[in-house]
């Protein structure tokens, strides 16, 4: 028997309420309005992995609000879902100043948070969305979105086994239509994954090790403006 959803939920929002004060990344937490934690619905079967707030995430603290996410919430309109169903989180929590790439040191000192989420929510698909994602949730930083969009496999991820379906970034198909094209083929076939059994997860002394819960990165409690917003997470 696995950990009912309810306890799940309320150790989410214990990483949450970690990530929220987290300094691991001196630049990204000087520069940052908001930790962008993720939002949705925390038992959600579908999760999405992007790549790192922007400008419009970062001051609602809300991944995927600007014009990337309108154009994720019209391909998800188009299979019949809608974010209240799945779960949104990015690869870093926390903007990048001008929105450059995330550096590799930003992604290892986040990477926990993202696995503690994939451990919580226990979704059946993982759609990582461009390369950042992709290449940190599969372990493979040579191979990248271009060749492997639109085919999923079954991958075990710390202590749960799912299928990981790696497409491209929608801030890649906003001005490309052919791009957009491929994105919504590659998104059709998400309906079918999820109505794919479950893969079995592994017995527990098989599985790999636990992601270690991340160590209580905690500001200087004058350094903290104010108690996160837990409407920023959605659907509890
Ligand atoms: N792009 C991302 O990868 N994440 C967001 O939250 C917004 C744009």
């Amino acid at each position: 028997m696995g950990v009912p959803a309810v306890q799940r939920r309320d150790e989410l929002k214990t990483v949450w309420e970690q990530a929220s004060a987290c300094t691991r990344c001196p630049q990204l937490a000087a520069t940052r309005q908001s930790v962008v934690f993720g939002s949705g619905h925390a038992d959600a079967d579908l999760m999405f992995v992007g790549e790192a707030p922007g400008a419009r995430e970062d001051e609602q603290g809300v991944p995927f609000v600007g014009q990337a996410g309108r154009l994720l919430d019209q391909l998800l309109g188009e299979i019949g879902l809608e974010r209240g169903d799945v779960f949104v989180v990015n690869t870093l929590k926390c903007r990048p100043p001008g929105n450059r790439d995330p550096l590799p040191q930003e992604i290892d000192n986040c990477q926990d948070y993202l696995f503690r989420q994939l451990e919580l929510i226990e979704p059946k698909v993982i759609c990582s969305l461009g390369n950042f994602a992709t290449k940190l949730l599969r372990g493979d930083p040579a191979t990248g979105i271009t060749r492997l969009h639109g085919r999923e496999e079954v991958r075990t991820i710390g202590p749960r086994t799912l299928r990981l379906y790696p497409i491209f970034h929608p801030a890649a198909a906003l001005y490309t239509p052919s791009m957009l094209e491929t994105l919504r083929a590659d998104f059709s076939r998400l309906p079918d994954l999820l109505a794919l059994e479950a893969p079995p997860q592994p017995e527990p002394e098989e599985a790999e090790p636990v992601v270690p819960e991340p160590e209580a990165v905690v500001a200087a409690p004058e350094a903290r403006d104010e108690p996160p917003d837990d409407s920023q997470l959605g659907l509890f």
